[in-house]
């Protein structure tokens, strides 16, 4: 079929396709949305894309215009006998049956270099995705995502508002982010509830901020947001440490343990994890 009669309201029509909310499925019906994201990411030929949930192959198919090749990950069974259907014959589309939670990227990436995700993504999901995605250290140049909007918030958020936490903090250590475009729900079949934004999180060559053990500043920053009315001190607590350590902790990096996790910048977290980690 041609890429350009890719559209939405026809498929599912043709194949008589049953949403499953379960899936998080609303599909994209606005080619000017389409377009946008595509745009936003910034797609040529020398790149590989990665797409996850494809749905009925809309964005695949204008991704299939720009790039070099496109990876899809689908899990609805019944989505993939429609793709392999519509685009199984374009040499630059490949289909991968699977969870995306489940997904080792590596064997997906292989040794390309320019590598994008692409997604319009299951929002229940979301959050599990994003974490999975940066923190297994896979070679994205960018993550181009559709998420909820409230979610957009969170990642960009910054110290001292009610939006601010562990999210943020993870996208901002890996990540530049850029707002691509807001999308309203009449933009989708069946229109979700939300609103939902496009944003793209271009990886940084290294860490935002520089910490001598990761797994340690992630769990200093979880355990902090995990009890956010509590002070620093007392979700620090849980770490093991000795009240005298913990004490001298917070003096070394000019910490006051009366503050809140919400308060903290990066530069600030990074700080208290590596005196932490000195004195462990
Ligand atoms: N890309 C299409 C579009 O924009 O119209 C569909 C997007 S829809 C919001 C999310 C897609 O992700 C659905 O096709 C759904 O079946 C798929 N999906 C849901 N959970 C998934 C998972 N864990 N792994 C891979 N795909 C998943």
């Amino acid at each position: 079929m041609d890429l350009m009669d890719i559209k939405t309201r026809d498929l599912v029509k043709k194949y008589n396709f049953k949403f499953s909310k379960s899936l998080g499925q609303n599909f994209l019906l606005d080619d000017k949305v389409l377009e946008d994201i595509v745009e936003g990411a910034d797609v040529n030929n020398k790149d590989f894309i990665i797409e996850i949930g494809p749905g009925v192959g809309v964005l695949t198919a204008k991704l299939l215009q720009k790039a070099k090749k496109v990876t899809c990950i689908e899990l609805d069974n019944d989505l993939i006998p429609i793709l392999e259907q519509e685009l199984g014959e374009h040499e630059k589309f490949q289909l991968i049956h699977n969870d995306a939670l489940k997904v080792d990227f590596n064997a997906i990436i292989g040794d390309e270099e320019s590598v994008k995700l692409v997604a319009n993504l299951p929002y229940y999901v979301t959050t599990p995705i994003i974490i999975k995605l940066l923190k297994e250290g896979y070679n994205f140049k960018s993550l181009t995502i559709m998420i909820q909007k409230e979610v957009a918030e969170r990642i960009n958020a910054e110290p001292n508002s009610k939006e601010y936490g562990s999210l943020s903090v993870l996208v901002q250590y890996y990540c530049n982010t850029k707002i691509v475009r807001k999308v309203s729900p009449e933009s989708f079949m069946p229109r979700p509830k939300v609103d939902s934004i496009v944003i793209r999180l271009d990886r940084l060559e290294g860490p935002r901020v520089k910490v001598k053990d990761e797994k340690l500043f992630f769990d200093i920053v979880r355990n902090g947001f995990n009890m956010r009315r509590k002070t620093l001190w007392n979700s620090a607590k849980q770490l093991g440490l000795s009240k005298e350590k913990l004490e001298e902790a917070f003096n070394d990096a000019r910490i006051d343990p009366k503050r809140r996790a919400e308060t903290l910048t990066l530069e600030e977290f990074a700080a208290l994890s590596d005196s932490i980690y000195k004195l462990k």
